[in-house]
């Protein structure tokens, strides 16, 4: 077995420590990936910490993975070591059931395999993420990351990238549409960013005014402060689409009833207490849409980094230590996040 170092968690109430572990050897068809950089998502701390009730101990977390190729096995043919090369929230699937045969991984009529607190596959134990020193991933799951990209940056393209890129592609979002995006985190400011360079005018929902400047430098066209009920009134009936990220139950209707007619707003947000139900009639009087949206499958994961390559895209980062992160997630709580903390793995090694 393959010998790992990593942090993770052994229990909900105690912070992430380190922790030793075996990852799979690498068979014909894997790629074995040293980490450079993990980003960190909300998502691992409601994992970290048990709140969506389905977390196996212990936990390593982390799902936005960029690293450099180690080993490569016999069969694989995209990659050779040395490649740096990417990891998101998912590293396997069935691959014959009617989502994956579409692409749409993320999706699997038999669950895919998430990065994370997953059923291996292969050797039938749980699946440990990228806070670590490395990853053993099929090869049909590594993305290639352009060499125009900061590697440590687009860490956080795996998935807070591509969790607000496929909405947006699936809505079809584009000029002449007014698209707001809900919560200014890891999530949101990259929604800000790629709905902004689809073409549409942008408008952010925030529960924090401090983050106006910033938002704008990001490419929002308005901020709008969700708190301030003026603010909310002016925008009445005149989204064509908006995303919602926000980590916290809150009302949808204030934000439903924005919406023009026929408009839609997605939930990519995973709160793990319930949304307060929404006003039946705001749907429908108006013929509003409310849907959901889970990150992305493979294909559009690697159209989402190579649009973000060509437009020179990444994430907004605060690079910290592995020692940090129980700091990190106790900032992300109170929405302090500019925009996504990313640990450089290198703190990793420089511990052992
Ligand atoms: P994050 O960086 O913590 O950002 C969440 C933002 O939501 C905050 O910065 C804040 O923005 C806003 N917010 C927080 N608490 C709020 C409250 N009580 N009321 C209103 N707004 C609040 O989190 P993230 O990593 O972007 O993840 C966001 C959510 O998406 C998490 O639940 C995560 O698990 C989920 N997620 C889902 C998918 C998917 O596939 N659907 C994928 C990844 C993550 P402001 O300060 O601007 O208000
Ligand atoms: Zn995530």
């Amino acid at each position: 077995m393959l010998q790992s170092l990593g942090y993770g968690a052994t229990d909900a109430h105690k912070p992430l420590h380190e922790l030793r572990f075996e990852r799979r050897d690498p068979g014909p068809t894997d790629v074995q990936i040293d980490i450079l950089y993990c980003g960190v998502c909300h998502s691992d701390l409601h994992t970290a910490r048990n709140e969506w009730g389905n977390t196996v101990y212990p936990v390593v977390p982390g799902h936005e993975i960029v690293g450099r190729v180690s080993a490569v096995g016999n069969k694989v043919t995209r990659f050779k070591p040395g490649d740096v090369v990417g990891v998101g929230c998912m590293v396997d699937s069935c691959q014959h059931c009617r989502s994956c045969a579409e692409g749409l991984e993320q999706y699997c009529e038999n669950g895919f395999v998430g990065t994370y607190n997953g059923e291996e596959m292969h050797s039938g134990g749980m699946t440990y993420g990228g806070y670590a020193s490395n990853i053993v991933v099929t090869e049909k799951f590594v993305l290639r990351i352009s060499d125009k990209l900061d590697p440590a940056a687009a860490a956080p393209l795996l998935c807070a990238g591509i969790t607000t890129w496929s909405p947006l592609r699936h809505w079809k979002v584009g000029k002449g549409q007014k698209v707001g995006i809900v919560g200014l985190g890891g999530l949101g400011h990259m929604g800000i960013k790629l709905a902004h360079a689809l073409g549409a005018h942008v408008v952010l929902f925030t529960t924090s005014p401090g983050k106006k400047e910033d938002a704008m430098r990001l490419g929002a066209d308005e901020v709008v402060v969700s708190r301030d009920a003026q603010q909310m009134q002016a925008h009445e009936n005149s989204f064509d689409f908006i995303l919602n990220t926000v980590a916290a139950p809150h009302s949808l209707d204030a934000f439903l009833v924005l919406l023009k007619r026929e408009g839609t707003m997605t939930l990519v947000g995973a709160p793990a207490e319930p949304h307060p139900s929404p006003q039946v009639f705001n749907l429908i009087m108006k013929r509003r849409h409310l849907a959901g949206s889970l990150i992305g499958g493979i294909a559009e994961t690697q159209e989402m980094l190579d649009f973000c390559a060509e437009h020179g895209i990444a994430s907004d980062i605060e690079m910290i230590p592995i020692q940090q992160i129980n700091d990190a997630y106790e900032r992300m709580l109170k929405s302090d996040v500019k925009y996504r903390f990313v640990i450089d793995m290198a703190s990793l090694k420089g511990n052992t």
